[in-house]
């Protein structure tokens, strides 16, 4: 089972994937972090992206999908793979299609975490933690108890992230929008597209996930 799991900043992508991680020993293949990684450990490829990253250059694709094919050669075949933040083009959802299809694998399930932009923000900007003990609090979904008074401390002194603006939000939503509309039309055509609600509360977006992978293994 091989799958690419989308999702704006906020939709709980991270959440999700951790679990698949946790409950059906996926493996997550985030290309920055493969990155850091093969360089580190100084892999063929790690050397070449070295050298490009040193000369200011971007890594070329081509390093991307060695890169990819390295951290599957060195897995168990009935190893799912949870691909993040990649492809984000057509020419490296082409690659992938080869890099799969080299090792016998298939891309099964592209499953985007839908959020309604709107609510997404309603419920960023609405965030603030207590700056004594960090306890999370909402404006809307959970507000103190005592105004201004920390349930949980009682401190009276509480902060917000300058990222959680509406601004940035909207910002972060277009950015997602641009990065996935090349290649989700691809795997539309193949009918592997599937939409979970990810404004839904954090457990029933996992069953909704788990649903959309064992309904194609049934
Ligand atoms: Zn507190």
């Amino acid at each position: 089972m091989n799958i690419i799991l989308l999702g704006p900043p906020g939709a709980g992508k991270g959440t999700q994937a951790s679990r698949l991680v946790d409950n059906r020993g996926m493996v997550q293949l985030s290309t920055g972090d493969m990155l850091r990684a093969a360089v580190k450990a100084q892999t063929p490829i790690g050397l070449k992206a070295k050298a490009v990253m040193e000369a200011g250059e971007l890594v070329s694709d081509e390093i991307v999908s060695g890169i990819i094919g390295e951290a599957l050669d060195g897995m168990a075949a009935e190893t799912g793979v949870i691909f993040d933040g990649y492809p984000r083009t057509q020419a490296q959802a082409h690659s992938l299609d080869t890099i799969l299809a080299d090792r016998g694998r298939t891309l099964d399930h592209v499953i985007e975490l839908d959020v309604d932009e709107d609510a997404l923000v309603e419920r960023i900007t609405g965030r603030f933690t207590c700056a004594s003990c960090g306890e999370g609090y909402h404006d809307m979904f959970k507000t103190t108890k005592v105004a201004d008074t920390c349930d949980k401390c009682g401190g009276h002194e509480f902060k917000r992230r300058p990222d959680d603006n509406e601004e940035t939000v909207r910002t972060r939503m277009a950015e997602y929008r641009a990065k996935t509309a090349p290649i989700l039309p691809i795997y539309e055509a193949r009918n592997i597209v599937s939409r979970v609600d990810g404004m839904a509360d954090m457990d029933e977006v996992t069953v909704a996930i788990s649903t959309i992978l064992d309904g194609a293994d049934a």
